[in-house]
């Protein structure tokens, strides 16, 4: 029962020097956010010691009289929130959750169909190297070259060619609403399962921001971590019971064993804390700030310094910077926003002509500062720091300073050590 300080200072200095980190950068990765107090107790709680295989009610160890009143609050919280029939909660990740999504709507060997990785799509959704890419049949779908947007065309037509067990709809990076409803249509048209992987905008469907995929889609999957602002983690929905015991045996014991109780609890009370008005106020800060962002990098001086945005704006968390017409790449664009104080991350844009490692834009979210409390005009002075910095000759040790004093008058954690 010694403290980490003793029993493992090295350790213990990791904890304190990512609180640190954490408090005088700005995290604007789009799929990090904060999470509440609330939800950090929970997640480094007592119910990390706890065996619970199966489901409440029906689990294989005994002693889970306890923990099954955590995944019952989980259970009926998510529900509640997306206005689903079913909810799965035992997903340790979204890539597991995605794992056993495709279990329960397709065999090995059947053709799936998704956004193409470089257009913005995940790893999860047929990459060649990936469980997904490995054991099904994947084709894509792309977006539009002029436009880069997704066009209803051109997925209704990869889904007549190659007649898809499954047609996926979601992305780790693109910036603009979905249409649910021409998915289900064309899924129903060539007798496809629709499956909504809504990780990257579930905070901003919750707060009723973002269409609701459920009602349209077979199975909806998504991650608690980004806008959701829960613990690192994976949850499935389902608008009504058909899929239900697949789903769960997909999870359990298809894809894991005993199921993280500590972070079920906490997700329990991200759903609770998703559901009030606080939330709903973030979230419409978090794409108003994108929004912001957007406007500046399209701004005069940003597009003669060879900086757009692709699609022109935004509708979502994130922006999709479009530095093809720059002679600053990605990589040399993350590492200067990084000397800045600024995280993101490079991103390869659709057609890039530059290689992976380097890309040709760079993904900037809003969630994680939204949660720290900017508003209008801090996200305004932040999207003037990051367009300055994206200026050939900038002075980084200038705006640094700037994103110290900025990131100064938002305390994190007060009161914390790192644990
Ligand atoms: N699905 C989408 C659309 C994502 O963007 C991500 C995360 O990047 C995942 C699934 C996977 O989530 P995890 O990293 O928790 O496995």
């Amino acid at each position: 029962s010694a403290p980490i300080e003793e029993v493992d200072p090295e350790i213990a200095a990791v904890l304190h020097d990512e609180l640190e980190r954490q408090r005088t950068t700005l995290e604007m990765i789009a799929s990090e956010n904060f999470v509440p107090r609330s939800v950090l107790t929970a997640t480094g709680s007592v119910l990390t010691n706890k065996y619970a295989e199966g489901y409440p009610g029906r689990r294989y160890y005994g002693g889970c009289e306890v923990v099954d009143v955590a995944e019952e609050l989980a259970i009926a919280r998510a529900k509640s929130l997306f206005d689903a029939g079913f909810a799965n909660v035992q997903p340790h990740s979204g890539a597991t959750a995605n794992a056993a999504v495709l279990a329960a709507l397709a065999q090995p060997g059947d053709t799936i169909l998704g956004l193409e990785l470089a257009h913005g799509g995940h790893l999860t959704h047929g990459m060649k190297l990936n469980f997904s890419g490995k054991l099904y049949d994947a084709v894509a779908y792309g977006v539009d070259p002029q436009t880069f947007r997704i066009d209803m065309d051109r997925v209704r037509d990869a889904a007549l060619e190659h007649r898809p067990a499954v047609i996926i709809a979601g992305w780790s990076a693109y910036p603009r609403q979905l249409d649910f409803a021409a998915f289900r249509a064309i899924a129903d048209e060539v007798g496809a399962k629709l499956w909504v992987d809504m990780a990257h905008f579930a905070g901003l469907v919750a707060a009723g921001l973002h269409p609701n995929p459920v009602p349209f889609a077979d199975v909806v999957s998504t991650t608690v971590h980004k806008t959701l602002g829960g613990p690192r983690s994976g949850l499935i929905l389902s608008r009504d019971e058909t899929y239900a015991k697949k789903l769960n045996s997909a999870v359990f014991p298809g894809q894991q064993g005993g199921p993280l109780m500590h972070v079920i609890a906490a997700k329990a009370t991200a759903f609770k804390i998703a559901a009030s008005e606080e939330f709903r106020d973030r979230q419409r800060r978090t794409i108003a700030g994108a929004q912001a962002l957007a406007e500046r990098l399209t701004a005069p001086d940003a597009r003669e310094a060879g900086v757009d945005v692709l699609t022109g704006g935004t509708d979502v968390h994130l922006v999709l910077a479009d530095l093809r017409e720059s002679p600053i790449d990605g990589r040399e664009a993350e590492d200067l926003l990084h000397a800045a104080g600024i995280t993101v991350n490079r991103n390869s844009v659709p057609f890039d002509p530059r290689p992976p490692m380097r890309t040709s834009g760079i993904r900037i979210g809003t969630p994680a500062l939204a949660t720290r409390g900017f508003g209008p005009d801090e996200f305004r002075q932040v999207a003037d720091i990051i367009a300055r910095t994206l200026k050939p000759g900038a002075d980084v040790a200038a705006l640094r300073a700037e994103v110290g004093e900025l990131a100064g008058r938002f305390p994190l954690y007060q009161g914390l050590e790192g644990w």
